[in-house]
C-alpha cells in the first residue's frame, strides 16, 4: 500500500487534476493507492473569506461562493461524464448547505471556531469526493470521509489526533476496503460527538502520514508544486536547490521553522513506524524529489535553511529575576494556558532577561497576560513591564551534522555581519540540529540568501550593483558587463547582476537582473528618480553582496556614499570629488567602510584604469613609505600640449580633446589643474599624509579671465581670445628644446602642479597621446623609481578601472 497527498496546486483546475490521475492510475498498477487530496487550489482561503464577509454583508459572501461553485462545476463538467448527474445532485447538495451555514452566521452575526471548522472542511469535502468520482470514470477508485477515519479532540481549527481510535477506525475499514484506489480528503475530521474538525492550516500532509502510519504503508507521496523539498524557499531564495535526501529530525526543523512544503506534525506518524517520506512535484512526476527517510544518504553539514514571519519577541527583564527560581515556568505556563505558542526561547546566561519569541498576533494578548502574571514584581520594580517587540522574523539553519563542525555558528552570524543584518537574539538547540537567529522582518530575504551562498553556494558569489550614472563611462561599463558575464561566470565562478541603473532623470530596478541588451529603454520608460529615491529602492531591495557605483562627476552624489557604506553597501566611484573633499570626509568614508565592512575603493581617481592606487596601496599595507611621487596625471593636459604647437589653435586642440572624451564634461577642470591637484591629493592621502586642497600650489596657466568663465561657451571663447598669451607658452618651451608638461609633484609632505618645460632626457619627454605616468620614490625605490605608465584617460579604460574594483570587491 502506498498514500499519495495531492496538494491544493495541484488539484487547482482540470488540467492539473488529469496529471494527478495520470500518476495515481500509474502508482496503482502494482498495489493499492489511498490517495488523500486537499481543496482545490485557494477554496479554503475562499471559503474562510467568504465566512468572515458573511458576518458583514451577506451578498459578498455569495459572490465568493460563486466563485467556488463555478471551479466546483466546470471540473465536474471536464471530467465526469457517466455519473454527472449523480455526483452534481450530491455537489449541489453540499454547496446549497454551505450556503445556507453563511446565511446563518448573516443573522446571528457569530462565527465560532465550530463554525469556522465546518466551514473550511467544506473543500476537501468536495474535492475528494469529485476527484474519486473522476477516478472511477479511468479506474477502479471510491470515495470515502475523512471525518469518519480520524477522530480528535475538541479544538476545532487545531485539532489533536486521538491515534488509538483513528488507527482502529482506518484498519478496520481498509480490512474490508477491496478497491484499488480510495480518495479521501485531508485535513478534516471530527470530534467524539461526530461534529467537523480541522488539523490546522496546511493539515492535509499530516492527513496523508497518518494514513500511511496505520497502514504500514512502503512509502508516503507528498505531490506538491515544487521538486522536493529545497535548501531553501525557492521563492525566496533564487539559487535554492531540492534536497535529495534528509533525515526526518532534519525535515521536521525545517518545517517548524517555516518550510510550509510540509505541514510540521506530518513527520511524526510516519517517523514512528519509519515509512520513507518522498516529496515529489505533480508537474514534473519524473523528478526523484526528496526523500525524508531515517538514514538519508546525505553528508552535507547543514541541510537547509529557513524562515518564518510575523514573529515578536517578548522579554521578561529585570535584577529581580537573578538566582530566584520560578519565573520561567510562570512565564510559560501563562503562555501555554493561553494556548499561544512559542516558537523561540533564550535565557542570558546571567538569568537577567527572559526572552521567548511568539507569533505576531499573539504579541498583544501574550504581553496582557504577562503583565498580569507578574504584577506584583512589577510594581514593587523587581522587573520591568513586558518588553514586546514586533515586526521581527527567525531565520533557522539546519543539519544534524552541524554538531561534529566547529565554526558552523561563527560562519552564520559573520555572514548576516558583512550584509549588515542585525541579530536580535540566538538560540542553538542542546542537540544542535539548527541555530537559530531572530531578526528583522525587513531583512528576511537578505538574510536567507546571505546563509544560503555562505553554505550552499560556495562555488558562485553574486555581486549585485547599483549603478548611478550611465553616461560616456557607464555606457561602457555596461557593455563590459554584458560582455564580460558569461566568462566570469564561468571562469571566476562570479555572478554580476545589475539590478538597477539610473541617470540625472530617470531610475529602472530588476530583482532579476537588469536586461544589458535592453537596459536604455527599460531607463527611459523607468520611474523618476532623486538620489533619495534611488537609495530607497537599493535599501528595500535588500540584495547581498551590493555595490553602489557611481559613474558621474557630481558632487550631490559624492555626498550620498556614507549612506551606502553605513549599510554595508560597497561603493565603487570614477568621481573624485568625495576623495579630494576635505580630508576630515575622506577619512570618515574609510573609516565607516571598514566599520561596516564595505569596500570602498575609487582606483579609477586617478591614472583612469591604470592600477596606479591598487599599487600604491600594497605598498604601504606592506611596510613600504613614500617619499616623493612625481606624475604626470592628465591625459586631457597631456592630450592638449601633445597636439598644441604653432600649427593649430588651443582651442581647436582643447574641442578635439573634449570631443574624444579625454575631459571632465567641465573641461576648465582640467585646464585650470584642478583635477591634476585633486589627483596628486589622493595619491598623497593614500600615502598617508593628512593634507586639503588648499596646501597644493597650483601654478596654472589659463589667464584671468578664462580662469572665471561660468560655462563652456564663454570658456571656449575666452580660449580664441587669448591664442597669443597660449602660443608664447609653447614658444617659450619650443625655443629651450623642451615639451610642455604638467607635472604634478609630491615631495616630502608638500604638494604642487603647474605646467613645466621637459627635456628630452627626462622620462616624462615621450609621453605620448593621453599617456598617464607616475614614478614612486619610496623606501624600496629610494631612486630607481616604480613607474607605472599608460593610457590615463578615456571612456574604456575608466569603465576598464570600475569594473577591476568590483572585481576586487568579488575576491575579498
Ligand atoms: P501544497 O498546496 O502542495 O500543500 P504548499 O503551498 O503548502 O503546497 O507548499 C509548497 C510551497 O512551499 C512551495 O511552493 C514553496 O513556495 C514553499 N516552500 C517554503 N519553503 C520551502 C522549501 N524549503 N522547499 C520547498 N518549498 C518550500
Ligand atoms: N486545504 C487546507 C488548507 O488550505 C489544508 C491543506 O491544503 O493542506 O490549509
Ligand atoms: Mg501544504
Amino acid at each position: 500500500m502506498k498514500v499519495l497527498k495531492f496538494g491544493g496546486s495541484s488539484v487547482a483546475n482540470s488540467e492539473n487534476i488529469k496529471k494527478v490521475l495520470a500518476i495515481v492510475a500509474n502508482a496503482s498498477k502494482e498495489q493499492k493507492v489511498a490517495v488523500v487530496v486537499s481543496a482545490f487550489g485557494k477554496t479554503t482561503d475562499n471559503l474562510l473569506a467568504a465566512a468572515n464577509s458573511a458576518l458583514v454583508d451577506i451578498t459578498i459572501a455569495k459572490n465568493i461562493l460563486e466563485t467556488i461553485k463555478e471551479l466546483h462545476y466546470q471540473v465536474i463538467d471536464d471530467l465526469i461524464s457517466s455519473q454527472k448527474k449523480e455526483v452534481l445532485e450530491v455537489v449541489t447538495s453540499l454547496l446549497d448547505r454551505l450556503c445556507s451555514i453563511y446565511e446563518g452566521v448573516f443573522l446571528l452575526q457569530e462565527l465560532s471556531d465550530k463554525t469556522i471548522a465546518k466551514v473550511s472542511s467544506f473543500g476537501e469535502r468536495l474535492s475528494s469526493f469529485i476527484i474519486a468520482n473522476a477516478a472511477n470514470e479511468l479506474f477502479d477508485a471510491a470515495h470515502k470521509e475523512s471525518k469518519a477515519l480520524i477522530s480528535t479532540n475538541n479544538e476545532y481549527l487545531n485539532a489533536q489526533v486521538n491515534f488509538k481510535i483513528t488507527n482502529q477506525n482506518i484498519t478496520s475499514f481498509f480490512d474490508k476496503n477491496k478497491h484499488q484506489v480510495t480518495v479521501l480528503g485531508g485535513f478534516i475530521s471530527s470530534n467524539i460527538k461526530g461534529e467537523t474538525t480541522t488539523l490546522g492550516r496546511g493539515g492535509s500532509d499530516f492527513s496523508a502520514s497518518i494514513y500511511a502510519a496505520a497502514l504500514n504503508a512502503v512509502e508516503l507521496q507528498i505531490w506538491t508544486d515544487v521538486p522536493g523539498m529545497f535548501t531553501a524557499n525557492p521563492r525566496v531564495v533564487k539559487q535554492a536547490y531540492p534536497i535529495s535526501e534528509i533525515s526526518y529530525e532534519e525535515a521536521m526543523e525545517l518545517s517548524h521553522f517555516g518550510a510550509k512544503v510540509l505541514y510540521p506534525p506530518t513527520i511524526q506518524p510516519s517517523l514512528r513506524k519509519e515509512i520513507p517520506i518522498r516529496i515529489k512535484n505533480t508537474f514534473d512526476p519524473e523528478n526523484v524529489g526528496t526523500l525524508i527517510c531515517n538514514n538519508p544518504n546525505n553528508s552535507d553539514e547543514v541541510k537547509g535553511i529557513s524562515h518564518i514571519e510575523d514573529i515578536s519577541l517578548i522579554t521578561l527583564e529585570g535584577g529581580g529575576m537573578i538566582g530566584i527560581p520560578g519565573f520561567s515556568k510562570r512565564l510559560f505556563e501563562t503562555l501555554s494556558l493561553e494556548k499561544i505558542n512559542i516558537v523561540f526561547i533564550t535565557q542570558a546566561s546571567s538569568e537577567h532577561s527572559i526572552c521567548v519569541g511568539v507569533y505576531q498576533d499573539d504579541a498583544a494578548k501574550a504581553k496582557e497576560l504577562l503583565d498580569d502574571t507578574f504584577s506584583i514584581e512589577i510594581d514593587r520594580k523587581k522587573i520591568k513591564p513586558i518588553i514586546v517587540e514586533n515586526d521581527l522574523a527567525i531565520i533557522a539553519v539546519v543539519g544534524e551534522s552541524m554538531k561534529n563542525y566547529q565554526g558552523l555558528s561563527g560562519q552564520m552570524f559573520s555572514a548576516l555581519g558583512r550584509n549588515n543584518v542585525n541579530v536580535r537574539a540566538i538560540a542553538q538547540g542542546s542537540s544542535e540540529k539548527n541555530i537559530s537567529a531572530v531578526i528583522n522582518k525587513s531583512n528576511a530575504k537578505k538574510a536567507l540568501n546571505t546563509l544560503h551562498e555562505q553554505f550552499f553556494e560556495e562555488k558562485t558569489k553574486q555581486l549585485n550593483l547599483f549603478v548611478t550614472g550611465v553616461g560616456n563611462v557607464g555606457e561602457r561599463f555596461l557593455a563590459q558587463i554584458q560582455q564580460q558575464r558569461k566568462f566570469l561566470k564561468e571562469n571566476l565562478k562570479l555572478n554580476i547582476k545589475v539590478i538597477g541603473i539610473a541617470n540625472s532623470r530617470k531610475m529602472f530596478f530588476d530583482n532579476d537582473g537588469i536586461d544589458l541588451e535592453n537596459w536604455k529603454k527599460s531607463l527611459e520608460n523607468g520611474e523618476p528618480t532623486t538620489l533619495k529615491s534611488f537609495h530607497e529602492k537599493v535599501i528595500a531591495s535588500n540584495h547581498i553582496n551590493s555595490v553602489f557605483i557611481d559613474n558621474t562627476a557630481n558632487e550631490e552624489v559624492s555626498e550620498v556614499y556614507e549612506t551606502y557604506l553605513r549599510e554595508s553597501i560597497s561603493v565603487v566611484t570614477c568621481n573624485k570629488i568625495a576623495c579630494a573633499s576635505s580630508f576630515d570626509n575622506y577619512k570618515t568614508l574609510k573609516q565607516v567602510s571598514r566599520k561596516y565592512n564595505a569596500s570602498f575603493l575609487f582606483e579609477t581617481n586617478v591614472g583612469a584604469g591604470l592600477p596606479i592606487i591598487d599599487t600604491l596601496k600594497n605598498l604601504i599595507n606592506s611596510g613600504d613609505s613614500v617619499h616623493k611621487i612625481q606624475a604626470v596625471l592628465s591625459g586631457s593636459l597631456n592630450f592638449v600640449f601633445n597636439n598644441f604647437n604653432d600649427k593649430a589653435t588651443f582651442h581647436d586642440v582643447v574641442a578635439a580633446a573634449q570631443k574624444e572624451g579625454y575631459t571632465e564634461p567641465d573641461p576648465k577642470i582640467d585646464l585650470s589643474g584642478v583635477d591634476v591637484a585633486r589627483k596628486i591629493l589622493i595619491l598623497a592621502r593614500e600615502s598617508g599624509y593628512k593634507i586639503e586642497l588648499e596646501d597644493i600650489s597650483n601654478n596654472a596657466f589659463l589667464p584671468e579671465e578664462t580662469l572665471n568663465t561660468k560655462n563652456n561657451e564663454d570658456f571656449y571663447a575666452s580660449l580664441t581670445k587669448s591664442e597669443g598669451h597660449f602660443q608664447n607658452i609653447y614658444k617659450e618651451a619650443n625655443d629651450k628644446d623642451c615639451r610642455l608638461k604638467y607635472v604634478a609633484e609630491f615631495i616630502n609632505g608638500k604638494a604642487n602642479v603647474g605646467l613645466q618645460h621637459i627635456a628630452s632626457d627626462h622620462p616624462f619627454y615621450n609621453l605620448e597621446g593621453s599617456d598617464n605616468i607616475v614614478l614612486f620614490f619610496t623606501d624600496r625605490y629610494p631612486e630607481n623609481p616604480l613607474i607605472i605608465k599608460g593610457a590615463g584617460a578615456g571612456a574604456d579604460v575608466t569603465a576598464s578601472g570600475i569594473f577591476a574594483d568590483v572585481i576586487r570587491i568579488a575576491n575579498k
